[in-house]
């Protein structure tokens, strides 16, 4: 974990003033550019030294077998593990004849700099060579939103003394030497050389490989070319082998002269597409980035991001880390989800291999509410990714005799890639969530088109696996039994809290959309009776609750299960599944994750607010947040039930995540879910926005801390701007035609709003909150308030 701040705090930026050789791969991470289709992680120019090297393509992807030491009926034979594809960010530069390489020589100053409004990673340093010759290095690098194959690295070298020989090597490199990876079941299964070479070819001032994968049998291209601009006399040339292809340039410099090389880098992949037609790909794709240029590019990318900002950006007044981090996050969530088109977002996006680079119910409960109310593009285009994988989820609910569709919990084509049972495909829960993400997309943005094209197919098909999976028991209660909940420290168990409620809201929503669509419906073979039937179970879903102490169980029986000796669970036991056996954790109350809590949050119009206050005293008890997943929860509820305190803390959990490297797995890539959860934590945590029937709901209330709190959410085209002081808050429409009017609620009563008419109300006191709530021996959020405010 990084104890000290490791990022100066400003809030534009994410700066890393010296090189920490310790924490490399973690900045590597935290500096990773992507689109959501190319996603370069921040590793040096000249590649050395590195913590983890890593070039990936949305869903490129290699099949490694899935070995069983007792195999079982329906488990999925084979996994998909995300390829560190050809690298092409490397420069290498020689200076006279020594190697830059920051661990010899002086490095008299390093600065990396990831600039949130830019959309770029600036990096300057200062090197003298063991010999003594001294330059400064400038490299600026983008992934481009505006051309999704596209990225770009501009060089500068500056000659401090003279004359100096430079040779600069710029290279495209595949199937690079990865460092061994641990034990732990969230990173990567290491890949040895999983690339065949099909192609190279060079130009004068560039080239391009082309690979494929042996198993997966996809095909990758990756081409460079460069622009130089030298005060004197250049060579170029070009040079290429099966796994890589070099492009030198050499020069002379006097002392105060500056080389500059803009290095163009274009990738494609395709599982059908031919290799010549993949090698034009990239060559029309380098063409159409020369023809912008390096400025041009730059300039787009500002563009693209402003706009982006004018309608994400959430201002923060009384936390300043908790300001940059928010930034922060929303940044990723968007490099991860922008330019995806169709393909998953990953846990990690594309920032680094953990988890096999595998998408989960991440995407559709974290991500994807903060993008729909951000950047709903993104939104219709990760619901067309899993509507694609729709034949693939019918195809495994028939395996396991289950009606509609089974989604996998992981995966990045589609198919199931989870080998555990238990805490894999028994989470079916992901089917509701993908439904509530659909139902959520098409309330905020009125996107029938969509709804008509994906969405009522979608519907119906989790809906059918729901009645199909769950069952009327003899006085007519609706169960589904042995399924595992979001904690997956309970695992396999009867009617959990979150599944049944989200899959009540599933079916209800399916018969609702399919009676609004009577025509659409009947060709997916819906009847009258089909509907009533969803409608049935719906309302008679069984939630589990033990009057004797008047909580909600979060599955049946829970209640009553053995406590987890926490007194005796010393702090380097944790994460407790590396060190305890997954038996012992199903059989006690010791929850991972927000279970019970998060269906507070997403189903809150289900649950009494003296119920959420006794339940979410209760579950804190017993929540150990051995998963990034949890904070931003427990924060969005602790807002609700009326402590804002702690509510901060968990807020500052969950924004600081990886820029502290709170949990030290940082290293495989950020944790996209608690980055959208700072965001999640301050909109529905301290904002208070739910839309459970509908309608927008706001209850905002600050913590003592924050003076102000300000965000913009998309709204049927419109922007709604909400402005939270501590003691009023002011709603106002921008982009609406000026009589439209929008019916929100404010603390439970109604107001209306339109484009000319900015309305404020006051913010009511807070209530007496009961009992503070505790955490298990050690488990308190990680961080604490600001300390330079009272
Ligand atoms: C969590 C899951 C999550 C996965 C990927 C696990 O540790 O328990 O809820 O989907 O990580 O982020």
């Amino acid at each position: 974990m990084i104890r000290e701040r490791a990022y100066p705090v400003e809030p534009w930026h994410v700066r890393e003033t010296r090189l920490d050789m310790d924490v490399l791969a973690q900045s590597e991470s935290v500096f990773a550019l992507s689109n959501g289709h190319v996603g370069l992680r921040g590793n040096l120019d000249e590649g050395e030294p590195h913590g983890l090297p890593g070039t990936y393509l949305n869903s490129f992807y290699e099949l490694r077998p899935l070995p069983y030491a007792e195999a079982g009926f329906g488990f999925p034979e084979s996994g998909q593990t995300v390829v560190n594809v050809t690298n092409g960010k490397l420069i290498r530069l020689l200076v006279d004849d020594e190697p830059l390489d920051v661990r010899y020589g002086e490095l008299l100053s390093h600065e990396r700099v990831l600039d949130l409004r830019a959309g770029t990673l600036h990096r300057e340093l200062h090197w003298r060579s063991p010999a003594g010759r001294d330059v400064k290095v400038r490299s600026t690098r983008l992934v481009s939103f505006t051309q999704r194959a596209v990225a770009a690295i501009h060089y500068e070298v500056e000659a401090l003394e003279g004359p100096l020989r430079l040779i600069l090597q710029s290279e495209l490199v595949a199937n690079e030497t990865l460092p061994p990876q641990s034990r732990d079941p969230r990173v990567a299964a290491v890949l040895e050389s999983p690339l065949q070479a099909e192609e190279e070819l060079t130009t004068d001032d560039g080239g391009l490989l082309i690979h494929r994968t042996k198993v997966s049998g996809l095909r990758v291209a990756a081409a460079m070319a460069h622009d130089v601009d030298a005060p004197e006399r250049t060579t170029i040339e070009s040079e290429g082998y099966e796994d890589w292809v070099r492009t030198t340039i050499g020069c002379v410099l006097k002392p105060g002269q500056t080389l500059r090389v803009v290095k163009y880098l274009t990738y494609g992949w395709s599982s059908r597409r031919s290799l010549p037609a993949l090698r034009d790909q990239v060559g029309a794709a380098l063409a159409a980035a020369r023809l912008d240029g390096w400025d041009g590019l730059r300039r787009e990318q500002r563009e693209y991001l402003d706009e982006f900002w004018d309608a994400a950006d959430v201002r923060v007044e009384g936390d300043p880390e908790v300001q940059q981090a928010v930034r922060f996050g929303l940044f990723h969530v968007l490099q991860a989800g922008a330019r995806a088109e169709r393909r998953p977002i990953a846990a990690k996006g594309l920032t680094g291999p953990g988890y096999d680079g595998h998408a989960f119910w991440d995407t559709e409960m974290f991500v994807l509410p903060v993008l729909t109310y951000t950047q709903p593009g993104a939104v219709r285009d990760a619901l067309h990714w899993r509507h694609s994988t729709l034949p693939q989820a019918q195809e495994r609910a028939r395996t396991l005799n289950l009606a509609g569709a089974a989604f996998p919990w992981r995966t990045i084509e589609g198919p199931e890639s989870s080998a555990y049972w238990p805490a894999g495909t028994a989470a079916f829960h992901i089917a509701a969530d993908i439904a509530d993400a659909l139902r959520r997309y098409v309330l905020v943005t009125g996107d029938q088109a969509l709804e008509e094209e994906i969405g009522l197919e979608l519907l119906v098909e989790t809906a059918r696996l729901w009645r199909s999976l769950g069952h009327h028991d003899r006085t007519g209660r609706f169960h589904i039994d042995g399924v595992t909940g979001p904690d997956e420290y309970t695992a396999v168990k009867n009617d959990n809290v979150y599944t049944n409620l989200m899959a009540q809201r599933n079916l209800l929503t399916a018969a609702d959309w399919a009676m609004r669509r009577r025509d659409q419906a009947q060709d997916l073979g819906v009847t009258e009776e089909e509907a009533a039937a969803w409608r049935d179970a719906a309302s008679a879903m069984h939630l589990p609750y033990d009057p004797e102490i008047q909580v909600h169980g979060q599955v049946e029986g829970f209640t009553r299960l053995q406590e987890w000796d926490f007194e005796h669970t010393p702090p380097e036991k944790y994460p407790l599944l590396l060190h305890y056996p997954y038996f012992d954790l199903y059989r006690k109350q010791v929850v991972k994750q927000a279970d019970l809590v998060l269906a507070m949050h997403w189903r809150g119009d289900a649950f009494t607010g003296p119920e959420k206050m006794r339940n979410f005293l209760y579950y804190e008890r017993r929540t150990v947040r051995d998963s990034s997943l949890s904070a931003c929860t427990q924060a969005v509820m602790a807002a609700e039930v009326g402590h804002p305190e702690l509510a901060h803390r968990y807020l500052r959990e969950a924004a600081l995540m990886d820029l502290h490297d709170l949990n030290e797995n940082t290293r495989d890539g950020v944790h996209m879910a608690s980055l959208a959860g700072a965001w999640i934590a301050l909109v529905a945590g301290f904002g208070g926005l739910r839309d459970h029937d509908g309608t927008l709901s706001f209850s905002p209330r600050l913590s003592s801390r924050l003076s102000r709190l300000e965000f913009s959410l998309q709204w049927r085209g419109m922007r709604l701007r909400v402005d939270v002081r501590p003691h009023q808050t002011t709603y106002s429409l921008r982009n609406g035609v000026p009589d439209t009017v929008v019916e929100l609620r404010h603390h439970g009563e109604p107001i209306r709003i339109t484009a000319a008419q900015p309305v404020t109300v006051p913010v009511p006191p807070t209530h007496p909150s009961g009992p503070q709530p505790e955490q298990p021996p050690g488990r308190a959020p990680l961080l604490h308030l600001p300390e330079n405010l009272t």
